[in-house]
């Protein structure tokens, strides 16, 4: 045994630990691992140190190992060993370095986002003893007197190895007594393990065979599998249109990954994780790890271990499935790659897509991006050649992409024959008659509640939230006026709370109101409502969708929630109530997300023999984003909106951070926020060179401005250069201390822009 490391002499090797606490000081201490704790103490295990003057014990990741050969340093030694096992492969931590540095969050923050709760916390495991014979002490006790029934105990466990205590006492058929006895004399031991409970959900599904791909499909099939078998990095970015086969292409190439004894992750939308994507899954590999946000801990812990040992080779979940275990990656898909909800929106702030990205270049896999509306960032860096790029443009089948059509709200307006509610005149007829020919309807409108607006026509109050000063909208159920932000509730007022006008107004149609209407327009036609509040139990949305597949739901109607990813051979109609309702946002993203949700909700339809057709009223029939969509012509979308995006210098053409300043008091909130814009503009000079050329917006009020009581600000970084804007972010952050009750934070890469 080597001497205790504060008594090593100056010359000697020193194995040393980096280790990263979880509360506490952000840097990176270094610790000394003594000889006894040698392969206990590994990279990507937790650790228990001395801290400070007082040694007081402090919990830490030990992130990295190394030795030190002729150290001066007189470190002191690790105390303990918390995890039988490394949680985090060298891999895994080098990726939450780069989450830690790309998104400006202490690196702690990275670690425990990339390692579930339910796994740090052993979720779903229980400690149980098992005991044994202790060969050595037996031997050397040979002359020790043993009753009959401690002889057959020792004999017992001899020939059937370690039990519980429980175990022996019913297979030997005795108390405790002798076994108590035993204890005391040494021969018998007890050890502790940790064992889990399965967890596994014993889904059955049938077993489906491959389809014989078409041209299109074989083609994208080869491209993914040749960058997989070069055994380098490569992003494959997949543009193929609603119905074009793209899941299919991923669930071959995945084959071809374990043929090879790898492992395949597929990152989808949270929202489309519903159990059709599921089945598809299931039945064509049988075992498949789900990860969605309703798992318990335990569930997840579960899924987590069966991961990590290799025992599951598919896993299928929402964003923070980018981080699965898995020891052999072959090939990352991430469906839907323009969906928003890869974005996280709490610290650390990551985007999926950019993880997998740095994820599958450090393993050396392919990443395939697959959408039928690309976002702009990811088709611009396909036209670079920075990604490849595989296009689809036909539907699977030679089924034609549905007929889009759009009509004028003003129109109806003009004419004076306001149609009453939301449903005009031509979208009733094209109801109407897809139902009289059997087909079923989706009706698309992004807002819940029952009406969007509560204002007096006599005085123009709006009633908001008194914490969040957002409109409430009125939902009828419990006749509440209901924040959408922070769930604040009030009764909904008769009259107007400030002049008593008895004729308040409820206006703005949302889902209950629409659903309403639906059922007045067509009695006979069963209709199912689903969003946020409709779809709150769980398995609920299974037991909609299961019902309106069988065919005992006629109309289906919601929000963005039913205009993603699902397959409904017999819908023939597919109306949008409004497409206007995101396009006048200030985001510099509307446009984008207008198109993305039409082309994306028109793709609900014909899918089957009967083709289909789809509706758009909107106000601006004649937008560009809108236009396009009805064309079904992404390459015109882009073409449109790139060059708006590069004159105002937007993402994909900049980096940008948006930075975010609140607290309860307005006035000290804003000042802090200027403060920070100063020392912005002295960190990031304009030296002339205009690729490095920093644009700083602000401060200004967020546009919601203010949310749960806090006053919002917000400031607005735009450079060419990624780098340069989170390096002075960075020092901000490390050395501008904010007035109490004052938080702010910074966003890389935002997508939400409100
Ligand atoms: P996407 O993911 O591009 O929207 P899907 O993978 O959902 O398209 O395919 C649309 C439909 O076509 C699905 O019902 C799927 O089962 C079917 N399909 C896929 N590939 C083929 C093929 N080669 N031949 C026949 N049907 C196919
Ligand atoms: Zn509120």
């Amino acid at each position: 045994m080597r001497p205790d490391p504060w008594e090593l002499d100056d010359h000697a090797d020193l194995r040393t630990a980096t280790v990263v606490l979880l509360d506490g000081p952000q840097q990176e201490l270094s610790y000394a691992v003594p000889d006894s704790m040698v392969d206990q103490v590994l990279p990507g295990v937790r650790v228990r140190v001395p801290l400070g003057r007082g040694n007081r014990p402090a919990v830490g990741y030990c992130v990295a190992v190394e030795m030190k050969s002729g150290s001066t340093m007189r470190l002191k030694p690790v105390t303990e060993a918390l995890d039988p096992m490394p949680l985090l492969s060298p891999a895994l931590l080098r990726l939450a370095r780069w989450m830690a540095d790309y998104y400006l969050c202490p690196l702690t923050a990275a670690l425990e986002t990339i390692l579930p709760a339910g796994v740090r916390d052993g979720a779903g495991t229980r400690l149980t003893t098992y005991l044994s014979v202790d060969a050595e002490a037996l031997k050397k006790s040979a002359d020790k007197k043993l009753t009959q029934k401690q002889a057959a105990i020792l004999k017992l466990l001899e020939r059937d190895g370690p039990m519980t205590q429980v175990d022996l006492l019913r297979t030997a058929k005795c108390t405790a007594g002798p076994v108590t006895a035993l204890r005391r004399k040494g021969l018998i031991r007890s050890q502790a393990e940790r064992v889990q409970k399965s967890q596994a959900d014993g889904v059955e599904v049938r077993r489906q065979k491959n389809f014989t791909l078409n041209d299109e499909q074989r083609n994208a099939l080869e491209r993914i599998t040749s960058a997989m078998h070069e055994k380098t990095h490569r992003t494959i970015l997949v543009h193929g249109v609603t119905g074009s086969g793209k899941t299919e292409v991923y669930i071959q190439a995945m084959q071809e990954a374990l043929r090879f004894g790898r492992q395949a992750i597929v990152l989808v939308p949270e929202i489309s994780l519903t159990p059709q994507t599921v089945e598809r899954f299931r039945s064509r590999f049988g075992e498949v790890a789900v990860l969605h946000s309703h798992l318990t801990d335990a569930e997840r812990h579960w899924h987590w271990r069966q991961i990590a040992e290799g025992k599951v080779s598919v896993v299928v979940g929402a964003r923070s499935a980018v981080f699965a275990p898995t020891p052999h990656l072959g090939l990352i898909v991430l469906d839907e790659e323009h969906e928003s909800s890869f974005k996280q929106d709490v610290t650390p702030r990551y985007h999926a897509r950019d993880v997998a990205r740095i994820r599958a270049e450090a393993e050396g896999v392919p990443l395939v991006l697959g959408s039928a509306t690309p976002s702009l960032e990811s088709w611009r860096k396909a036209n670079q050649g920075e990604f490849s790029l595989v296009e689809m443009p036909n539907r699977v089948e030679d089924r034609p992409l549905p007929d889009v059509g759009t009509i004028d709200l003003r129109v109806d307006a003009n004419r004076g024959s306001v149609t009453r509610g939301a449903i005009g005149r031509h979208l009733h007829k094209a109801i109407s008659n897809a139902l009289e020919t059997g087909g079923q309807v989706i009706l698309l409108l992004n807002r819940r509640g029952y009406s969007t607006h509560i204002q007096c026509p006599s005085c123009g109050f709006v009633l908001v939230c008194p914490h969040c000063e957002i409109a409430l909208t009125h939902h009828r159920q419990h006749e509440i006026a209901l924040c959408h932000f922070c769930d604040y509730e009030t009764a909904a007022p008769a009259e107007c709370p400030e002049c008593h006008f008895e004729g308040i107004r409820y206006s703005g149609v949302g889902t209950q109101r629409l659903e309403a209407e639906v059922r007045a327009r067509f009695p006979h036609s069963p209709c199912l409502r689903m969003d946020a509040d409709a779809m709150q139990g769980r398995g609920s949305h299974e037991r909609a969708f299961a019902a309106f597949r069988e065919g005992k739901i006629k109309i289906l109607l919601g929000t963005q929630m039913i205009a993603k990813g699902l397959d409904f051979p017999n819908v023939t109609l597919v109306g949008v109530i409004n497409a206007d309702t995101a396009l006048h946002l200030p985001d510099f993203r509307a446009a984008e997300r207008t198109f993305q949700l039409v082309t994306q909700v028109a793709g609900r339809t014909g899918r089957g023999p009967k083709g289909g057709r789809v509706l758009v009223q909107s106000m601006q029939p004649e937008h560009p984003a809108i236009q396009a969509a009805v064309r079904h012509d992404y390459a015109a979308f882009a073409r449109g909106e790139l060059p708006i995006r590069e004159a105002l210098r937007y993402p994909p053409f900049t980096s940008m951070i948006r930075l975010i300043v609140r607290g309860p008091v307005e006035e000290i909130a804003l000042e802090f926020a200027k403060t920070l814009a100063v020392r912005l503009r002295e960190l990031l000079p304009d030296d002339g060179d205009k690729t490095r050329e920093a644009r700083i917006l602000g401060p200004a009020p967020a546009p919601f401005a203010k949310l749960r009581g806090l006053f919002r600000f917000h400031i607005q970084l735009q450079c060419g250069d990624g780098k340069r804007l989170r390096d002075a972010t960075r020092e901000l952050l490390a050395k501008l201390e904010a007035p109490k009750e004052v938080q702010w934070i910074a966003d890389v890469e935002p997508i939400d822009m409100m």
